[in-house]
């Protein structure tokens, strides 16, 4: 069963808006710089929503939050430069208030028009926000008539502005969260087959509970990033230095045994590149077999597991990949995360779904310009996740209640 089908959410499209106000969640938590945006993706995907309410004549007031400003005012995490990426992307004028409740958030939104834009002030300037505080979320509820929902990475956390809004505002979700609900649906619930999960990144214990469910939908797995020298330790192969979270040996070994129950194929990298030390000018070299001398570190998938990845990529017809294949922020050691972005947009031209979830793999397929090449990008790590192991999002349950 899935999320959307088993919550019954209404669209913004079963609200008539015009003229009304609408407060909209919106995830603009995008990566910054010494105060400007480096990367305007979360934006851009708010704009299909934000056009529809512009276009419907509604007073649109916007709600986000970026970084974590520790529940004070601090202007370093200001959303300002979101407002004037937006109001460029928009074409057209978009207000900003320097706070989310209060006299001047009132004020601004009294003063909006119909087809007009607002976005106020970081909500995470107030603790209340992640506390989900009543008093709050009744202070943001008072900006609209309607709430809309739009915000995808931000679903997996009750607060205010995602559940607490919820209480006093008939609430529907946006364009952004029910493309990504459809995507994560559809490779949840009706997977063209063979189904292919790519799981990398660091951390086994982060992933452990997604790896758990995804072996009950999928014809395949593959493992690599850091995570896979756990399994490999698990499996008795030496693995050197490289990265391993010793308390998961057992975790591991459940998940392999899972997949030969299930006959699901269950694969780790053939080969690595490895360095005795982790540093973008290291001299590497190309393991000849799944081990790793003991004096090394794995740092990225090797040529032979990049050669089977690709020809497993290419028999699928439905994709999900999350997490990179080596320690891609160093261009040495990127070339195995490259090489899946690559063959992923190879298979979506050949007709297969690709779906692309989590914060890193993300950041692969921007160094490689290849986003837009893909079937679907996940917004929300963490969300897709949570959605994928199976679990009720907070900001959907309080949306369908
Ligand atoms: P995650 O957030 O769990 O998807 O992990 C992403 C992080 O995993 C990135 O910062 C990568 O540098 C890191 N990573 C990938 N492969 C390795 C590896 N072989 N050793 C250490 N870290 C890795």
């Amino acid at each position: 069963m899935t999320e959307k089908s088993a919550l019954k959410l209404k669209l913004m499209q079963d609200f008539a808006l015009k003229g009304k106000r609408v407060l909209t969640r919106v995830d603009y938590n995008v990566p910054m710089k010494g105060g400007k945006i480096e990367d305007n993706a979360r934006i851009r995907e708010t704009l299909k929503t934000l056009n529809a309410l512009v276009d419907a004549g509604a007073k649109t007031v916007l709600i986000a939050h970026l970084g974590r400003p520790k529940g004070k005012p601090d202007l370093k995490y200001t959303l300002k430069p979101a407002a004037e990426e937006l109001a460029r992307l928009l074409k057209k004028p978009v207000a900003f208030a320097s706070d989310c409740v209060g006299p001047e958030a009132d004020k601004a939104v009294a003063a909006l028009k119909a087809g007009e834009v607002l976005l106020l002030e970081n909500l995470r300037f107030h603790a209340e926000e992640e506390a989900n505080d009543p008093v709050f979320a009744k202070a943001l509820a008072k900006h609209g008539e309607v709430f809309v929902q739009d915000a995808f990475g931000a679903l997996h956390r009750a607060h205010a502005s995602t559940a607490g809004v919820t209480k006093y505002l008939p609430g529907a979700i946006g364009f952004l969260v029910q493309r990504e609900l459809e995507f994560l649906d559809r490779a949840i619930g009706n997977p063209q087959r063979p189904f292919l999960a790519i799981v990398g990144g660091a951390k086994v214990s982060d992933k452990l509970a997604v790896l758990d469910k995804l072996l009950e939908r999928v014809d395949a797995l593959l493992i690599g990033g850091g995570m896979a020298y756990t399994f490999l330790a698990a499996q008795g192969i030496s693995i050197g230095k490289s990265l391993l979270e010793k308390d998961q040996i057992d975790n591991a070994k459940k998940i392999i045994e899972k997949a030969y129950n299930k006959k699901v194929e269950c694969l780790l990298p053939a080969d690595h590149v490895a360095v005795r030390e982790i540093r973008a000018d290291a001299q590497t070299t190309i393991t000849q077999a799944m081990s790793i001398p003991p004096d090394m570190i794995g740092v990225d998938i090797g040529p032979h597991a990049i050669e089977f990845f690709q020809e497993q990529i290419a028999k699928a017809k439905t994709i999900f990949w999350n997490g990179p294949m080596g320690i891609f922020e160093m261009d040495a050691f990127a070339r195995g995360s490259v090489a899946v972005a690559e063959a992923l947009a190879e298979a979506t031209k050949n007709g297969a779904t690709t779906i692309v979830g989590g914060g890193d793999s993300l950041s692969v397929l921007a160094k490689t310009g290849l986003a837009d090449k893909m079937s679907h990008c996940s917004t929300g790590g963490g969300a897709s996740l949570e959605l994928l192991e199976g679990k009720v999002l907070p900001g959907l349950a309080a949306l369908a209640s």
